[in-house]
């Protein structure tokens, strides 16, 4: 592990087009700050549309004139499993990235590359099992072959909050239908993808089929906005919030292109009166704080039944102690800064709503002591007494900052908690199992947990957004569909 006094090197990366690494057609550069010190981290070409369509050509002609769509299932499935080893043998590398330019403490960034390692075994085991259907039995003299193709060039555009992680869920599936790819990484946060492009590289990628091309502020959208355009892109899969994930959608009409959309969130986290209520305290702590609250799926709405929520509340508030914010790179750091000067002021200003809306019962502003004076660190916030109608219970804030309201019964926790724009996830705390089904099937959200928050251990689970959180699922064999076209074939027999 890299110890404070070791402070990696800044590097200094190029874009990944067509098997080589190459500078921007400009020729400029952008620096990305650690969010924790204001040091440089890293460097990246600015990248503008000339950079996007170079990439675009490379992916179009990889996927039209070579053999990768129809390359054997075994091979991209040998890759993908490759790949996910040579993840975890470059952990230090990818995971000091990951801390230095997302601020996230380097333990959970090193549970992202592992958690990224899984997700790539996962799609090549997929891979291997990848078929159709046959309709042999409607009528005597035809038969029937629903087959799957890779749908063609994906273009990826990701968020800064799980650089390595939510780019995985895209490329594992996209190679194992033999799709070829165009990536624009947040320009925070460029560094993992980088250095996964060389790994996908190691691992026997044939030259054309990943690219990633990186691009400052104004031109991430640019850059973004030009590859869901782009008439030789056949598919968009986008993560990041509802509106930039609009304005994909819209561009993405110019040639009727598939899409995939991870949306925002404002997730509703439930507690009973006969919860365990130690574990649903840690969970409800777990759902808002980790990654500083920079989580689609946080738990920021905390719905507490009245009979117990005076309780619960003044446990949640004193575990607020037990978080050691500081440098991400220092093992004892258990949360970081948030991302920019852009996000804390955007907090600050929810903070702010909050104290005029309802009742704070601990942190409430920056964190300034000491060395935190210097990086962008936010208090763990509590409010309660938050009406469902309160700016900050229906605003997806990403950042440190929970919304405490209270419920009587189920349908009235159910309406409450589906009184939202969004659907990303939910979770329900209660040792009744009726209660736990009644409100897991009330709930508008693609995911929701039973007695745990952030997961239940399970993977290859379908991930994805109701309403205005999403389109398209991610993960396990409807994630593997978002790559694929289906072609029914009918067979005359004479
Ligand atoms: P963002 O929307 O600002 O940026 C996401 C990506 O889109 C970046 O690469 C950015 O450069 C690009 N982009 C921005 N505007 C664009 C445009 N007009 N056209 C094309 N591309 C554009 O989001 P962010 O601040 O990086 O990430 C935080 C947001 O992402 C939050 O809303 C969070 O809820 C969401 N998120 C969702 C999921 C999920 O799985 N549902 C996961 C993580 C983050």
């Amino acid at each position: 592990m890299t110890s404070v006094a070791e402070r990696p090197e800044t590097r200094a990366y190029q874009h990944f087009i067509d098997g080589r690494w190459v500078d921007a057609a400009s020729g400029e550069r952008f620096d990305r700050i650690s969010p924790y010190d204001g040091r440089v981290v890293a460097s990246y070409p600015n990248g503008g549309v000339e950079d996007a369509q170079r990439a675009i050509l490379a992916a179009r002609k990889a996927f039209d004139e070579s053999k990768w769509p129809t390359s054997p299932a075994k091979d991209r499935a040998r890759i993908l499993q490759k790949a996910a080893e040579l993840l975890l043998a470059n952990m230090d590398e990818l995971a000091t990235s990951i801390a230095s330019e997302v601020g996230k403490p380097k333990n959970m960034a090193i549970a992202e590359v592992a958690g990224a390692a899984e997700v790539f075994e996962l799609f090549a085991a997929k891979a291997l099992d990848l078929r159709g259907e046959s309709v042999t039995q409607q009528i005597p003299d035809a038969i029937g072959l629903v087959v799957h193709e890779p749908v063609g060039v994906v273009g990826i555009i990701t968020p800064w909050n799980f650089p390595l992680l939510l780019i995985s869920w895209k490329i594992g599936p996209a190679i194992a239908a033999g799709c070829t790819m165009v990536a624009k990484p947040s320009h925070y946060t460029p560094g993992s993808t980088l250095i996964l492009a060389r790994i996908l590289g190691e691992a026997g990628l044939p030259a054309g089929v990943f690219n990633v091309v990186t691009s400052e502020t104004e031109n991430g959208a640019v850059v973004g906005q030009h590859i869901a355009a782009s008439e030789l892109v056949d598919k968009v899969a986008f993560t990041g919030s509802t509106a930039s994930g609009k304005a994909v959608m819209r561009a993405a009409a110019n040639n009727v292109k598939k899409l995939s959309l991870e949306l925002g969130g404002k997730s509703p986290n439930i507690v009973f009166p006969d919860a365990p209520i130690d574990a649903a305290v840690a969970g409800a702590f777990f759902g808002i704080y980790l990654n500083s609250g920079q989580v689609c799926q946080a738990g920021s709405r905390l719905l507490v039944s009245n009979r117990v929520k005076d309780e619960f509340v003044t446990k949640l508030a004193g575990m607020g102690a037990a978080l050691k914010m500081g440098d991400p790179l220092d093992p004892a750091t258990t949360m970081g800064p948030v991302i920019n000067e852009t996000q804390l002021k955007k907090i600050e200003g929810y903070l702010e709503a909050g104290k005029r809306e309802a009742k704070l019962v601990t942190g409430g502003a920056r964190a300034t002591g000491g060395d935190l004076a210097k990086g962008l660190f936010v208090q763990p916030t509590i409010f309660d007494e938050v009406a469902n109608t309160a700016t900050i219970a229906r605003e997806e804030i990403f950042g440190p900052v929970l919304s405490v309201l209270s419920f009587d019964d189920v349908e009235d926790v159910i309406r409450t908690a589906n009184d939202t724009m969004y659907g990303l996830a939910a979770a329900v705390w209660t040792r009744d199992i009726d209660v736990a089904l009644k409100v897991a099937k009330g709930l508008r959200a693609g995911t929701v947990w039973v007695n745990a928050y952030h997961g239940a251990g399970l993977y290859n689970m379908p991930y994805g957004g109701y309403k205005q959180s999403g389109l398209g699922r991610e993960l396990g064999s409807h994630g593997l569909d978002e790559y694929m076209e289906t072609k029914a074939i009918h067979i005359k027999l004479s």
